[in-house]
């Protein structure tokens, strides 16, 4: 796995302030992409073991909600095992952090991957230029999804996402 950026006190990208690891690798080719230079699976750095305290670092502290992976495609095939062993390790040692994950893939595709199990967020789907808004809560565009993943996989369907917020701030749309 390789990554751009590790990003701290961020409240761009999911709930409470955050770490984000925004990792190389996307194969979904988003027109207007915000990051096209995230695509090259070989673009980067390797993601190495000071990367990794770099983040551990970051939630040890307290008032840091938890990591969200973004990219690029944290699900791309040259980061989906990394990204999983990593959702595994931050879980056991911080059990209440959250862990969000945006990918261009959509949840009926990606519902059995093993790292869902870790996920508490999936931010799914493509960005489509002509559905996006910015006002959107979490998301670039209206098809996207902030799906609720563990009261999903919980449900007596969990083929249909349930979601994890609206798709505005209260009172924000138009
Ligand atoms: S999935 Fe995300 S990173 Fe990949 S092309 Fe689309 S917007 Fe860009």
């Amino acid at each position: 796995m390789r990554y751009h950026n590790i990003t701290k006190d961020d409240m761009s990208n999911g709930d409470g302030l955050r770490v984000v690891l925004w990792v190389a690798g996307c194969n979904h080719c988003c027109r207007e992409c915000q990051n096209p230079v995230t695509w090259d699976p070989y673009g980067g750095l390797p993601f190495d073991e000071a990367a990794r305290q770099e983040i551990f670092e970051q939630l040890d502290k307290n008032y840091i909600s938890g990591i969200t992976f973004s990219g690029g495609d944290p699900l791309h095939p040259a980061n989906s095992l990394g990204v999983r062993k990593l959702c595994e390790e931050i879980r056991q040692r911080y059990p209440r952090k959250t862990i969000w994950l945006y990918t261009g893939d959509v949840w009926e595709d990606v519902r059995n991957h093993p790292v869902m199990r870790y996920v508490d967020v999936l931010v799914d789907g493509e960005f489509r230029v002509e559905e996006g808004d910015v006002k959107l809560l979490w998301k670039g565009s209206k098809n996207q999804r902030v799906i609720d993943v563990q009261e999903t996989l919980d449900s007596e369907n969990p083929a249909v996402p349930v979601l994890h917020c609206p798709d505005y701030f209260e009172g924000v749309a138009d």
